[in-house]
């Protein structure tokens, strides 16, 4: 079972994730928790040369290819071997993130996106995914009061840039209801965690 937790800034699902997957394996389930690049050593690789500050002249599509690279890696290696195994897999971040993020927010066109993903990942797309919704101007202002180590970078990116990122997720919700699961995250951790739980139970056996 392959699953991937999306979401904007502030919206708990790294958390949720860690909170899950100790969920899943207190009742017995082998689980593998990862986020790209997972400690892939060409998904690393790949990730240092997008992160290199020096690199002022990297193009947006270049990026968008470079974070497919490292996706397709990071799946190949990581990823399906353990589903392969029997394990349920829950990623932080996957293709909808690149769509709302590179695609729309950063302006390449979330279908441009799409096309270059849906040949790095070969048909491997997430069983389910939990999108935890929360405002972004409220997700801003979670981050702003609990990591004050975030906040550089958020100023970079304006409310402007996470209102793209929210409006992408609302049309990819709106286009794949039977695959992403919209989990209030706007509420208590208990709440967030017996909604995200309820959302898979179908899924597990
Ligand atoms: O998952 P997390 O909230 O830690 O993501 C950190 C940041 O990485 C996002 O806010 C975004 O700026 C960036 N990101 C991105 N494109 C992706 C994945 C993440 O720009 N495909």
């Amino acid at each position: 079972l392959f699953v991937t937790f999306e979401g904007g800034e502030g919206a708990g699902k790294s958390t949720m994730l860690k909170m899950i997957g100790s969920e899943l394996r207190a009742r017995g389930y082998p689980v593998l928790e990862t986020r790209e690049p997972g400690g892939i050593k060409i998904a690393e690789s790949i990730r240092h040369i997008i992160l290199d500050k020096s690199h002022t002249m990297m193009d947006a599509r270049t990026e968008a290819l470079l974070y497919a690279a490292a996706r397709r890696q990071h799946l190949m290696e990581k990823v399906l071997p353990a589903i392969e195994n029997g394990s349920i897999v829950l990623c932080d971040r996957f293709v909808d993130s690149s769509l709302a993020y590179q695609g729309a927010a950063r302006g390449l066109g979330i279908e441009e996106v799409y096309k270059i993903n849906e040949f790095a990942i070969d048909g491997c797309m997430p069983d389910v995914t939990l999108f935890f919704d929360i405002k972004p101007e409220d997700g801003l202002e979670r981050i702003a009061q609990n990591h004050d180590r975030e906040k550089n970078r958020l100023d970079l990116e304006t409310l402007d840039f996470h209102k793209k990122v929210y409006r992408a997720y609302q049309k990819l919700l709106k286009q794949n209801p039977q695959r992403i699961k919209v989990i209030n995250a706007d509420q208590n951790y208990d709440r967030v965690r017996n909604e995200s739980l309820q959302a898979l139970e179908s899924f597990l056996s």
